[in-house]
């Protein structure tokens, strides 16, 4: 959808691929950690990093944010700068104020990775969260340069397709709520983590 082009214009080639593993023996002093442990191993690596994911997220969504501010200040319609209207101010305002929140979250997260502490938590609610927030704000960037958002002139559209997917890889948004929603209920985590 918007994954595949960028690799495109970067690589000449890429996307989504099938790899299948036939018969294939791994030398001993090949094996990454314990026989069987793969799973566990794997899930640890992706929890120390999941928050590079929505650190992404909050660098699309400055960028495309200051295009509409840099827009609404241009842009007139009806004699006046559409910058001027309350429901363009309101659109700023909201993706502003989610985009710091999510800032805060993923520092967070990068903290706990720093403290050496389990990350996955932080990590989850901000991956949930940044994923979230990009799409919010890329959407009400494309309604703020109206027809022109929607063309390929522009590169808005090309993002609105392309952070539709941080919504999916590195874990869904569900399995994010269902990773900060067992912690909570089975009492691996109190609410606040390490910071309340
Ligand atoms: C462009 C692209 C790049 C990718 N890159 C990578 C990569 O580099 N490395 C990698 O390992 N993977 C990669 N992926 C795979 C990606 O991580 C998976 O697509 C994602 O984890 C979802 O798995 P799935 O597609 O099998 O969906 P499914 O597991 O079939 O899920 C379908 C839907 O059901 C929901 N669902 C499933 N189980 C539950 C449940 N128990 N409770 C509630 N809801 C549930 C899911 O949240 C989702 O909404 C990539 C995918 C894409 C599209």
């Amino acid at each position: 959808m918007g994954w595949r082009s960028e690799f495109i214009q970067t690589m000449g080639e890429g996307g989504p691929a099938s790899l299948i593993f036939d018969g294939v023996r791994v030398p001993h002093r090949n094996i990454l950690g314990e026989i069987g442990q793969g799973f566990t191993l794997g899930m640890e690596w992706i929890g120390k990093g999941r928050y590079t994911i929505p650190s992404h997220a909050i660098g699309i969504a400055e960028r495309v944010l200051q295009m509409a501010i840099d827009y609404a200040n241009t842009r007139e319609t009806f004699g006046a700068k559409i910058g001027t209207n309350q429901a363009i101010q309101w659109m700023i305002a909201d993706s502003e104020t989610e985009l710091e929140a999510a800032r805060w979250l993923v520092l967070r997260s990068a903290w706990t990775v720093d403290q050496g502490l389990d990350p996955r938590h932080a990590s989850s609610m901000g991956k949930l969260y940044g994923a979230g927030m990009v799409n919010r704000v890329v959407d009400r960037v494309l309604q703020i340069h109206g027809g022109m958002g929607y063309t390929r002139e522009l590169p808005i559209e090309r993002w609105y397709r392309q952070v539709r997917l941080y919504r999916i890889f590195e874990g869904t948004d569900e399995m994010q709520r269902l990773i900060i929603s067992r912690d909570l209920l089975r009492g691996y985590t109190k609410i606040g983590g390490h910071l309340a």
